[in-house]
């Protein structure tokens, strides 16, 4: 699942291939769309917001896309060979004279009204890489329901814009706590540090091909994808479980000597090391 630094690199890459320029092949392949038709107007930018993006164009329209698990956009130039996936993962393409976009497996794809984006992104929390950013707000978002598991929190998209799986267990191995503990037994200054620290993560990776939370290459994340090899702080094997975000469950790894609190009581799948 793209996290939000992900759609920040697809946003600019698309930015950097179409705003300013007209648009002269639109072809949208969904069906409530396959009418719609954009040539011959200017693209105006393409702006990530949480994990969904936003490509605006003349005439008050809006191409609104969201990568979920395996959709993706590639930009190529005339003559380059198209690698994004067979073509009947096509969604849509969107060329200028100079370059092509390919969007491939876009499971949400639509063109609404510029002025209607609140519809499709109004629900978002406050972005992690966005101008509107409010860490005061993201946290009274995040402590609203105080029972909820954290790490089932941190994916909400509704109480922060920007966390995807990976970031929702390095985020809560550098806070000292398991994904499980409920959002309000958080302690007061680690809750204090975490929108900071959110931010700091997605910031640090947006320019970057490789995530790394870690500070460390060849060592980039400190639990996610690890279990069962040790712990890059304390040797400890790391474990995984399943937690769920509210839709399906997510692999959700962690640390149990450097993480404290609630682990779900089948925790650690098979190979994953010690159990307490
Ligand atoms: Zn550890």
């Amino acid at each position: 699942m793209p996290e939000g630094d992900t759609v920040w690199q697809a946003a600019r890459r698309l930015h950097d291939a179409l705003a300013g320029k007209v648009l002269t092949r639109s072809d949208f392949r969904v069906p409530r769309f396959a009418t719609v038709d954009l040539t011959g107007r200017t693209v105006l930018d393409v702006t990530p917001r949480g994990k969904h993006l936003l490509a605006r164009v003349e005439g008050g329209l809006t191409v609104h896309s969201h990568l979920r698990m395996d959709g993706s956009w590639k930009v190529f130039a005339p003559g380059q060979r198209w690698s994004g996936g067979p073509a009947h993962q096509i969604r849509v393409i969107l060329g200028t004279a100079d370059r092509t976009a390919v969007g491939y497996r876009l499971p949400v794809l639509e063109v609404l009204r510029t002025a209607d984006e609140q519809r499709a992104v109004g629900h978002l929390g406050p972005d992690l890489l966005g101008p509107d950013w409010d860490a005061a707000r993201a946290l009274d978002n995040l402590r609203a329901d105080p029972a909820r598991p954290l790490g089932e929190a941190l994916l909400d998209q509704r109480n922060l814009a920007g966390i995807g799986n990976v970031y929702k267990c390095e985020l809560c191995f550098l806070l000292g706590v398991t994904p499980w503990l409920p959002v309000g037994e958080l302690p007061a200054d680690r809750a204090a540090q975490l929108p900071a620290l959110a931010r700091r993560l997605l910031e640090a990776n947006r320019d970057r091909p490789v995530r790394r939370t870690t500070g460390v290459r060849g060592q980039d994340l400190f639990v996610y994808g690890r279990a069962p090899r040790p712990c890059l702080r304390c040797g400890t094997s790391v474990r995984v479980a399943d937690q769920g975000d509210g839709s399906r469950d997510r692999p959700t790894y962690w640390c149990p000597t450097c993480q404290s609190g609630p682990t779900p009581r089948s925790g650690g799948l098979a190979g994953a090391g010690r159990r307490h």
